[in-house]
């Protein structure tokens, strides 16, 4: 098993782990609670979801707090509760960017150095032969590209990181496609405890629900977001949604419907048919 280097806690708040994002991003606060560094929007997706359908699934938001001289937003720390727990995060939709990032990264369509290192690092095989030879590629040809080495392309989720009880952590899933080697990632995690399989499946069945009323769901494109699985010894085992830093309102009166493919210009996110393939992965865990 692979050890990987995940934010893991210090001292006290021996549970918190951190799967995704910048280290700095996060900073401990009172017991049960986090500080994330405020991005408008999140914040905003927050007060929105004051009320929706959905609040039950997402963190408490506990309001803004300066700390340092930065501003965070306060939220409860779902893993406060759990006993070394096992935990993963599943980055949700057919993209992680929004359609306004890939129109402004068209705007500049230098090539870039950087990210045809990044792109090598990868898959070598992944610059075409121009590519290679001018040593550069640009930027929206990268964010597609990438998206198209994880699950996020074939089946509208990907795993960000998986931390277990037993202290081991990956978060090497960037080349992770193929349905097989998901769920054999997701087998692993539930380490092929049944009753933790149905836990999950069943608070999933909860949440298609909940998304099928709210409000809050219809109006908005939902990029970026993930959902946090969670459960430990006790058999305890819960799904939460997480991460508004790019979910964004389409303008008033448009709707989404999250399960049909997206086409540039429809702002659909594929999050309704991940969710579909990703209850279809937990199901395909065959723990007998
Ligand atoms: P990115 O956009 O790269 O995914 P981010 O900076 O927006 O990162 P989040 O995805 O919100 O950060 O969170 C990063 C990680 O921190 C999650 O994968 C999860 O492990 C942990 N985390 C976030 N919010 C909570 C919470 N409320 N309770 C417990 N853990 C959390
Ligand atoms: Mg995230
Ligand atoms: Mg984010």
């Amino acid at each position: 098993v692979v050890h990987w280097p995940c934010v893991a806690s210090q001292r006290k708040r021996l549970n918190w782990v951190q799967l995704a994002g910048h280290k700095g991003n996060f900073k401990a606060a009172g017991e049960g609670s986090i500080l994330k560094k405020i991005s408008e929007n999140e914040k905003q997706c927050f007060e929105r979801l004051s009320g929706d359908a959905l609040q039950p699934f997402v963190p408490q938001f506990l309001g803004v707090v300066e700390k340092d001289g930065e501003s965070f937003l306060h939220m409860t720390d779902l893993l406060a509760t759990f006993d070394l727990p096992n935990v993963m995060d599943c980055k949700m939709g057919i993209r992680t960017y929004l359609e306004e990032e890939l129109v402004r990264a068209r705007d500049q369509p230098k090539l870039r150095k950087d990210l045809y290192e990044k792109m090598v690092e990868v898959d070598g095989q992944g610059p075409t032969a121009l590519e290679h030879a001018q040593k550069g590629v640009t930027k929206p040809r990268y964010m597609q590209w990438r998206e198209t080495m994880s699950s996020t392309h074939t089946l509208g989720f990907r795993i960000e990181g998986i931390k277990k009880a037993d202290g081991t952590c990956r978060t090497d899933f960037k080349k992770t496609h193929n349905q097989q080697d998901v769920t054999a990632a997701f087998r692993d995690f539930v380490e092929e405890d049944d009753s933790i399989v149905r836990s999950y499946l069943g608070r999933l069945a909860e949440i298609q629900q909940v998304l099928q009323t709210s409000e809050f769901f219809k109006r908005h494109e939902v990029v970026g977001s993930s959902l946090l699985f969670i459960h430990d010894h006790t058999g305890r085992a819960e799904v939460w949604l997480i991460d508004f830093g790019k979910t964004s309102a389409l303008p008033e009166g448009q709707m989404l419907s999250h399960a049909v493919p997206w086409q540039e210009g429809n702002r659909e996110d594929g999050y309704l048919w991940g969710l579909e393939n990703l209850v279809q992965v937990l199901e395909a865990v065959d723990c007998g």
